[in-house]
């Protein structure tokens, strides 16, 4: 189907559609939603990857020791896939090192380590009140100097992403204020309090991507944000769509089929069918840099399980030690068992709590034993197809998880492994208590790793049959040096007309000359006697 068919079908079917398979867990935003956003003060020490999102890491520009400023430049983007890092307060850079970060591979990464001095002195920033004063490419390279990238969670570089659609043609663009993981409640919290700003940033969104069309898609239990939405869109063209509750409504591939009904398709992008996906809190990151002339150096994030007296949504800086924020809602130790960032289905369990929190860091979850009790033991699959009915990326995860198994990689590929968005949905579902989303995580380890290999290998092919496409050059260019050193002579007589029988002739000719005269004296001497 081409792009202006795709158009036509966006434009016929924007309403609420089902999505495919799903769940509906418990939701438990509620107690994190009973204060306001609250902000965060500012600590002795901020560690800053430079590599908080999908792509490069930045550069840094800075030394240590160097005296910065609040929203400083400390690290430059380098290449389009890499996002700059800029000072979340005024301080002395302690270092430029390691540092253990959140992830679920290497927990190690180059850091700057930001000493604050409380202060907090800040550069001045340009403030642009009407963003239609600038024109959409002047507005693309703000956002791209803002620092900004997903912030729902997948950290793709927002500017990146925007200068894709402009190339590709947009026709719709979402704003996604689905936050359908049961403890989250930052957008939630961000729409109800800072509705106006929300759209102001889908209105600069638009203006930057050129879409024909922008609508804001939420749940519809959302009410208060609902009604603050409803609100702040009365003289703006963006449209709002109130959406079922479902988990995982608010994963991208997801809300593009709740929102047009149309599915991508495998191996595709959502640009690919003219939509792009942008998050209710990169939309808010992106009012404030274009407006505020802010760089993203906070975010909304949610505090929450019951080891904290007082979980709530932070709007916290960049950088700040998750052990900090917990402290901040009154943690108790004796309670607290392990730690998540993300949600509680798909979120990256911490090993550790001097971790910092990134840009892309929307849910921080103390646990305890009473709210998540240890793994079951794992049973034999007994082939129920729960999971094949909850997975909303229509994959067979109990095939999945048997060839994941045996390691068998080239089926998990022709099954569409790499479609997997580790919702955990099938997990969920699961009554044999198999930690599916686990062995699909390794698998696609195993699966990289393997064509890293392949990759190096086929590297190092090239290099070998170059060196010895290099030494047989070398060996023809040796013997072909000594046949020129051999006929080099002859040509050169040649050119000057010289050939050896006339030489030959020449000599010959000589030799009788000499001959003749030498009998000449004889005879002259013998008549002379
Ligand atoms: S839900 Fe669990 S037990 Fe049922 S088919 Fe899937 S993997 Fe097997
Ligand atoms: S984790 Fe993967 S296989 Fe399981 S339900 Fe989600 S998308 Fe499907």
């Amino acid at each position: 189907m081409n792009q202006l068919q795709h158009s036509r079908k966006i434009a016929r079917k924007l309403r609420a559609h089902r999505i495919f398979g799903g769940i509906k867990p418990l939701a438990l935003k509620a107690r994190s939603l009973r204060s306001r956003i609250m902000p965060t003060p500012i600590p002795e020490m901020l560690i800053l990857p430079l590599l908080q999102h999908q792509g490069s890491p930045a550069a840094p520009i800075v030394n240590v020791g160097d005296q910065v400023l609040k929203y400083q430049l400390l690290a430059a983007a380098e290449g389009p896939l890499s996002v700059p890092v800029h000072a979340p307060t005024s301080g002395e850079i302690a270092a430029i090192t390691d540092a253990p970060v959140p992830g679920h591979g290497k927990q190690s990464q180059r850091c700057i380590l930001l000493r604050a001095d409380g202060v907090d002195n800040a550069i001045g920033l340009l403030l642009l009140p009407d963003h239609r004063a600038l024109s959409h490419w002047q507005l693309l390279e703000r956002v791209n100097a803002a620092g900004i990238c997903g912030l729902g969670g997948a950290g793709f570089p927002t500017a990146e992403k925007l200068r894709s659609s402009i190339e590709r043609g947009i026709e719709l663009l979402i704003i996604n204020g689905a936050e359908c993981e049961p403890y989250i409640s930052a957008d939630e919290a961000l729409i109800r309090e800072r509705a106006a700003a929300v759209v102001s940033g889908a209105e600069i969104l638009q203006s930057i991507c050129l879409a024909d069309r922008c609508v804001i898609a939420i749940e519809q239990d959302k009410h208060d944000a609902l009604k603050q939405l409803r609100h702040s869109l009365e003289s703006s063209s963006v449209e709002l769509l109130e959406l079922p509750t479902k988990y995982p409504i608010g994963g991208e591939k997801q809300i593009i089929q709740a929102v047009t009904g149309l599915e991508v398709p495998h191996d595709a992008l959502p640009m690919d069918i003219g939509v792009l996906v942008q998050n209710a809190g990169t939309a808010y990151a992106v009012h404030d840099a274009i407006t505020e002339g802010k760089p993203c150096i906070s975010r909304i994030t949610t505090l929450t399980g019951t080891p904290l007296q007082t979980p709530k949504n932070f709007e916290a800086l960049i950088g700040t030690p998750v052990s900090f924020m917990f402290e901040l809602c009154g943690i108790e130790e004796s309670r607290h068992t392990g730690s998540i960032m993300g949600g509680s289905l798909m979120g990256l369990e911490l090993v550790r709590t001097d971790v910092p929190l990134i840009k892309t860091s929307n849910c921080l979850i103390a646990k305890s034993r009473a709210e998540f009790p240890e793994a079951k033991p794992e049973q034999a699959c007994i082939r129920c197809g729960f999971c094949a009915t909850a997975c909303p990326a229509r994959l067979l995860p109990q095939q999945l998880y048997a060839y994941s198994r045996n390691q068998n990689l080239e089926q998990l590929e022709q099954l569409n492994l790499a479609d997997c968005i580790e919702c955990g949905a099938c997990d969920y579902v699961c009554p044999s208590h198999i930690p599916l989303v686990q062995y699909y995580r390794a698998s696609k380890q195993a699966i990289s790793s393997r064509d890293q290999q392949r990759q190096l290998s086929a590297h190092w092919q090239r290099r070998f049959q170059f060196h010895q496409y290099r030494l047989k050059k070398e060996a023809d260019g040796l013997q072909e040096e000594e046949r020129a050193h051999r006929i080099a002579p002859e040509a050169a007589h040649q050119a000057r007309g010289f050939s050896r029988d006339k030489a030959r002739q020449e000599i010959a000719a000589a030799v009788e000359r000499v001959a003749t005269r030498r009998r000449n004296t004889i005879a002259s001497s013998r008549e002379s006697d």
